[in-house]
């Protein structure tokens, strides 16, 4: 019989994986099942492009359609992957049916943390969004209409970019994050605070190191009128229209540890994708894998990775086994502003910033043993690859060099 490799969870990762697999020849079958009713898609348009209206739907598929069909990519939309039977290697699939595969790759990213206040249970709130998916967005587009008022939970990057478009589109904004500063897990204060200082320009209001402890529902429990806060423990109360939480990811992980896989902060693979099951690969927000770059275990939310991890998984599969050795990147877009991200700066002991905060258009940098371990880059997207490169290099920098603009940021990485 033809060798078949299943693929669940057709996201950007498993969308990569079965092309990926093509690409390099794969001759077997390939099944990509995906429980959403799109084909795969890319997400960083959601909070951007797509949520403004300034992106098609079809411009965030990944693919046309056509292009699976070419590449003899069985793929299923609208079908939930239930349990896997190791010991068969079997499948089975939301209306009872079980498939037979050879090889399996778990891609089944993430849902967003439901936000966990008591009295909430069992409340279906029609104001009450998040955003991970089309039909998020599609649910909440008509609310973001000029003069409502939206408070967003979270000031991580997807809070801070609903945030740009609702302004943009003429909402009144009110941000609360639990933190001092936003952006706190992946960035330095200075960035945090020059972020602050963009979004506040454009009209949005925050409230930093704010608990929230309420939400006030109507009568039939189906509308937010408002959220109550305490902000340093001074309490306040805030009108809504709409309420957006933006406080993280859940990675899928359920199929993997009711079949007796390794789970911890995601799917734990090895450096080549592989679950300790020879016949079961993980790849992208669901997975927990080794990093070259911290020395640790990692667990990424970035198109990059999972690109990146695709790629790694479609060599695995393929028998040529390359490791993940690639850097953590992430970007974002704000008010037309590139945001770049390269490395992880937890645990720098400086930061030195270069070009101009207040043109917002900088670099910082985020220095460990006179290394640069990580850097954001606002505004010069240019300067990226250098940063990129800088990063990989480990090389020992001088300070005063990497400060000056004047000097080009490609001779420090020498
Ligand atoms: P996903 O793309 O989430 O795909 C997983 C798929 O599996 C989903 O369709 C899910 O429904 C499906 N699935 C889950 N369980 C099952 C099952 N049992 N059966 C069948 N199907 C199942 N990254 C960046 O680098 N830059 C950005 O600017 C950026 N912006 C973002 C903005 C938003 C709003 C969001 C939500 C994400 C953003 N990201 C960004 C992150 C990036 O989109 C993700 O890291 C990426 O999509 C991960 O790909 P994935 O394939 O691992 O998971």
């Amino acid at each position: 019989m033809e060798e078949r490799i299943i693929i669940v969870g057709a996201g950007q990762a498993g969308g990569e994986l079965a092309a990926g697999l093509r690409k390099q020849g794969y001759k077997g079958r390939v099944l990509l099942l995906g429980d959403e009713a799109h084909p795969p898609y890319q997400r960083p348009p959601l909070s951007k492009g797509f949520l403004q209206g300034k992106v098609a739907l079809t411009d965030l598929y990944l693919k046309p359609l056509a292009t699976y069909e070419r590449f003899d990519i069985e793929l299923k939309t609208g079908t939930r992957v239930e349990a896997i039977d190791r010991s068969t290697r079997e499948i089975s699939l939301g209306d009872g049916s079980r498939l037979a595969y050879d090889k399996l790759v778990l891609a089944t990213g993430g849902r967003a943390r439901p936000l966990n206040l008591p009295g909430l249970e069992g409340a279906r709130l029609e104001n009450l969004f998040s955003v991970r998916s089309i039909s998020d967005i599609e649910a909440m587009r008509g609310k973001f209409v000029p003069g409502n008022r939206l408070i967003i939970i979270g000031g991580g990057y997807v809070g801070l970019e609903v945030a740009a478009v609702a302004v943009q589109l003429g909402l009144r904004v009110t941000l609360l994050e639990a933190a001092p500063r936003l952006l706190p897990r992946v960035t330095g204060p200075e960035v945090s605070s020059f972020i602050e200082q963009l979004h506040r320009e454009r009209g949005v209001e925050f409230r930093l190191s704010c608990e929230v402890r309420d939400l006030e529902l109507d009568e039939a429990r189906r509308q937010v009128r408002g959220v109550s806060l305490a902000c340093r423990g001074v309490p306040e109360r805030l009108e809504a229209d709409l309420v957006l939480v933006g406080i993280g990811l859940i990675p899928n992980t359920e199929l993997a540890s009711a079949a007796g896989l390794a789970v911890d902060n995601g799917i734990v693979v090895d450096e080549y994708a592989c679950t300790a099951d020879p016949a079961i690969l993980a790849i992208g927000d669901c997975a927990n894998q080794p990093s070259a770059y911290t020395g640790g275990r990692i667990r990424l939310e970035s198109v990059p990775n999972a690109i990146e991890h695709a790629r790694v998984a479609a060599a695995t599969l393929m028998g040529k086994m390359e490791p993940y050795a690639a850097i953590p990147w992430f970007w974002s877009d704000q008010y037309g502003l590139k945001l770049q991200m390269v490395g992880l700066s937890t645990g720098y002991e400086q930061c030195v910033t270069r070009g101009a905060v207040e043109g917002k258009e900088f670099s910082a940098f985020y220095l460990k043993d006179r290394r640069v371990i990580a850097a954001d880059v606002i505004g010069r997207p240019a300067e990226f690859m250098a940063a990129k490169r800088l990063v990989s290099s480990r090389a020992e920098v001088d300070i005063t060099r990497l400060g000056d603009a004047a000097v080009p940021l490609n001779s420090l990485a020498a």
